[in-house]
């Protein structure tokens, strides 16, 4: 029997769920933290279960040959990151079968039923510098300097890191300006432990498309001393060279062509997100703009630019490239004629719903967030669109409503059939978040039957578990597709489509 400390030679022969090795010490199942497929290492025990353990790599002895150098030096205690030592062609299979155990082991569906309908999954060109969004904690260090990064592992503690490899470098520019408006004017950072401090996260986007930036300082109080240096400072900084990007390197071309000028300093909004609660939820809910307009423009062209404005609290795709093919892949799959009336569930700022408003006759879009709601209306406002309507609230609450013609879903206005049938949906789009869709809004869109139902979703575990039950209910997966949205990292992301074929199973 093994037990903590003790090492062991062993040869990782699989992937785990968080892209850790899995091998085993004489049959013991061991999960090995920083190891890739196919290597020989020595590693140490670092928890021991009865019928397995956890441990960590103290030496590689024989490198795997899908092991590539790492590009970023913090890679191994960053939590960001889990699979960068994994070749980026060996992730892409370690994500395919990743969805394909999931539908199997949780969705319950046979083997061959599914090598049958998914497609190839859909990789990156360069899985470098494809994120637009980051969130970095600001904090001090184990010596007590002021410090942004990312949390380690499972932690809170902040590894210092402005030049995080995943998003646009222009990023560490803004940072050490930050940093440096915090120094100079004795700004402190806030600490978990004792609540007290005041910046705690900076949130910078940034559009692909527009090359705009976004700055929200996420602050423990009213407001930041001295905001005029700060804004000083973050405007008086040169970021026009880093973009557009296709001059450096044609592969992170982050546009073709602005389709509107840039502002010569490319930040469009620095704002307040006021968060004086003790939580690990980041944004708060409060933002205030203290330069600029609020939000930036971005495009994604699918194939057509649709353009879009993208507040600090709207969910917007983090990966530009990778959202085009994947709404791309979610237009294929509705097989829209023009004739259709399509829900987008879980709509955000109404991306999806304005790609197919495009192609159907009708689209009705679903979101919580009351600002992306704004968002979604404004955009689809400015890009000329008038057959879309949106509707804030949960998705578990507006669809039974309108399912069971409630007054509340028409603010008490009327309610003909001749008006109900023709909001009745051909097409259901849902692209929920990792938590995956409520029962009550699986059982609404089982009740309504519309003829397809196209899941985006960013967790194929609640994936395999939703779409159980919409195949228990009549419906049957047709075409499906992984689309790595996030290299380097263990997540995926999956579209399927499902039809109604009236086999219902109990
Ligand atoms: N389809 C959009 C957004 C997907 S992210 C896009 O591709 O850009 C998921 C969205 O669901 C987020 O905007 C989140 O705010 C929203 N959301 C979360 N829970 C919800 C619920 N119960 N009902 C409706 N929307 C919800």
């Amino acid at each position: 029997m093994y037990k903590k400390n003790d090492i062991v030679t062993i040869m990782i022969e699989d992937i785990g769920n968080d892209g850790e090795g899995i091998g085993k010490a004489d049959g013991y199942i061991l999960f090995v933290k920083d190891a890739v497929i196919g290597d020989m290492v020595e590693a140490r025990i670092t928890k021991c279960k009865k019928n397995y353990g956890y441990a960590r790599v103290e030496k590689v002895i024989t490198p795997s040959p899908f092991r590539v150098k790492p590009k970023c030096p913090f890679y191994r205690q960053c939590g960001g990151c889990q699979i960068q030592a994994l070749q980026y062609e060996k992730q892409l299979a370690y994500k395919q079968d990743k969805v394909r155990a999931d539908l199997l082991r949780i969705g319950g569906f046979m083997a061959d039923r599914i090598d049958a309908v998914m497609e190839p999954i859909v990789g990156m060109e360069e899985p470098w510098h494809y994120r637009n969004k980051a969130q970095y904690p600001i904090g001090y260090d184990r010596e007590g300097n002021l410090v942004a990064g990312f949390y380690a592992g499972r932690t809170h503690d902040i590894i210092a890191n402005t030049d995080c490899p995943l998003g646009p470098p222009e990023n560490k520019v803004i940072l050490e300006a930050i940093l440096s408006y915090m120094r100079e004017n004795h700004v402190s950072a806030y600490q978990e432990t004792s609540g007290e401090g005041l910046v705690r996260h900076v949130l910078i986007r940034t559009g692909f498309f527009s090359g705009e930036i976004l700055i929200c300082l996420v602050i423990n109080g009213k407001k930041l001393p001295v905001e005029e240096k700060l804004i000083a400072k973050l405007t008086e900084l040169k970021l026009d060279g880093f973009w557009p990007a296709e001059e450096t390197n044609p592969k992170i071309a982050r546009a073709q062509k602005p389709y509107r000028n840039l502002p010569s300093k490319r930040i469009a909004s620095i704002s307040v997100s006021i968060n004086r609660e003790q939580t690990n939820v980041i944004m708060g809910k409060e933002i205030r703009v203290l330069w600029g307009r609020g939000y930036i423009e971005d495009s994604l062209r699918v194939p057509d630019p649709i353009a879009f404005s993208i507040s600090p609290l709207s969910f917007y795709q983090v990966n530009p490239r990778q959202t085009e093919k994947l709404y791309g892949l979610a237009l294929e799959y509705a097989e829209l004629t023009g004739r259709e009336t399509v829900w987008d569930l879980y709509c955000g700022i109404g991306t999806i719903s304005l790609f197919m408003a495009k192609k159907a006759k009708k689209v009705y879009g679903v979101e919580v967030v009351p600002q992306a709601i704004e968002d979604a209306r404004e955009n689809a406002r400015r890009n000329g669109i008038t057959n879309v309507e949106f509707y804030m609230g949960k998705a578990e609450e507006i669809l039974p409503a309108f399912y069971k013609r409630d007054k509340m879903f028409f603010n008490g206005k009327m309610d003909e059939k001749n008006e109900m049938d023709q909001r009745h949906p051909d097409v259901i789009v849902v692209d929920p978040p990792r938590k995956g869709c409520d029962e009550k809004c699986l059982s609404t869109m089982l009740a309504m039957r519309p003829d397809r139902i196209v899941y985006v979703s960013c967790d194929s575990a609640t994936l395999a578990r939703d779409l159980k039950i919409l195949c228990e209910g009549g419906y049957e997966i047709k075409r499906g597709r992984a689309v790595d949205q996030f290299g380097h990292t263990c997540h995926v992301e999956v579209i399927i489509m499902m039809q109604y074929c009236g086999k219902e199973k109990n």
